[in-house]
């Protein structure tokens, strides 16, 4: 394999469909399962590097010319860049003149960051932020205890010092802030919670707050998500007029070409399960070919399908992928 193809692999996926963002082509610059936390609900499985150390696992050029080749041929599939990753972004080191680069080379293009927000007590990454449209940062539990059942952080991430950066960004950022919040049955949906940490996003003041539970299948495969009507009924407990349960995606059009087709699931739904036609979808294939394509692709074992909620997702192996 050359090395570009190589790099193809690594550096974007997608576009994904993402139920808040439309279209967002992911930009994924960490190595797979690194990450400051190890969610019971993690979508990508269990952490297998967790650290909060940041590193430059790659050099910023080659993910510039791989964004440059894919957007000359599949600009019109996309609607926002969104970093975002089987890991925790901000543990890009180069973050910064990354993201400056890419607002200058494509100012057309909404730069989103997915991040879970553990290391925004550091300047530096909140510097390192500031060239992005919107950031979306996590926080879903309200007490330390909570936050280390649902969020298993880092031995020496504190959550006190999570908070004062969550605060520290609202006072340096002046893009779009959304907080986003992940609600599990039976670990942080009780009323008595539930208000403890609305009153710790009033003191936060985020622009919007995105309520969303697990609909894909966690890396504890006994966490539950919520109903519509129990996520509806914690969202009246949040800020009013700023707090959207996240609804299903709606794809408006995809153009994108079904080359590569199985690479691309691949790169696809090891960072986010999606059912077949979520998949189809998204990569502009019609939904024969992926289901084709997944035969070969389970047989040669990169993927496997898994039941949740009553539907079937894919799900690709997330591995180690070496800087
Ligand atoms: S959900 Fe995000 S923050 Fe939590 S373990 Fe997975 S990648 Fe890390």
């Amino acid at each position: 394999m050359s090395r570009r193809e190589v790099k193809h692999a690594g550096f974007l996926f997608g576009p994904v469909p993402s139920r808040r963002l439309g279209r967002s082509l992911g930009i994924d610059v960490i190595p797979a399962k690194t990450c400051s936390l190890d969610c019971i609900y993690c979508e990508s499985g269990s952490t297998t590097h967790l650290t909060l150390r940041r590193r430059a696992f790659f050099a910023p050029d080659p993910v510039m010319a791989e964004l440059e080749a894919f957007l000359r041929r599949h600009g019109a599939a996309v609607d926002v860049l969104t970093f975002s990753a089987a890991g925790e972004p901000t543990l890009y080191q180069p973050l910064g003149e990354l993201a400056g680069a890419i607002k200058r080379r494509f100012p057309e293009f909404p730069l989103v960051m997915l991040t879970n927000g553990t290391l925004l007590w550091d300047p530096a990454v909140r510097r390192d932020l500031l060239p992005f449209d919107r950031v979306i940062p996590s926080l879903d539990a309200a007490d330390e205890e909570t936050f280390a059942r649902l969020n298993r952080p880092h031995p020496r991430l504190e959550f006190q010092r999570v908070l004062e950066g969550l605060r520290a960004f609202r006072r340096d950022y002046g893009g779009q802030y959304h907080l986003e919040i992940v609600l599990a049955r039976g670990v942080n949906d009780s009323p008595e919670h539930l208000h403890r940490l609305a009153r710790l996003v009033e003191g936060i003041g985020p622009d919007r707050v995105e309520l969303n539970t697990v609909v894909r299948p966690p890396a504890d495969p006994v966490v539950q998500g919520l109903e519509p009507h129990e996520m509806e009924r914690a969202a009246v407990l949040f800020p009013a007029g700023c707090t959207e349960v996240i609804g299903s995606f709606r794809s408006r059009q995809t153009e994108s070409s079904c080359d590569d087709l199985p690479d691309r699931i691949v790169a696809l739904v090891r960072r986010r399960p999606c059912t077949p036609e979520e998949t189809a979808d998204v990569l502009g294939a019609p939904v024969e070919r992926v289901l084709q394509a997944v035969v070969d692709l389970e047989r040669e074992g990169r993927l496997v399908r898994r039941r949740f909620h009553g539907g079937e997702f894919l799900c690709g192996e997330t591995g180690t992928r070496d800087p």
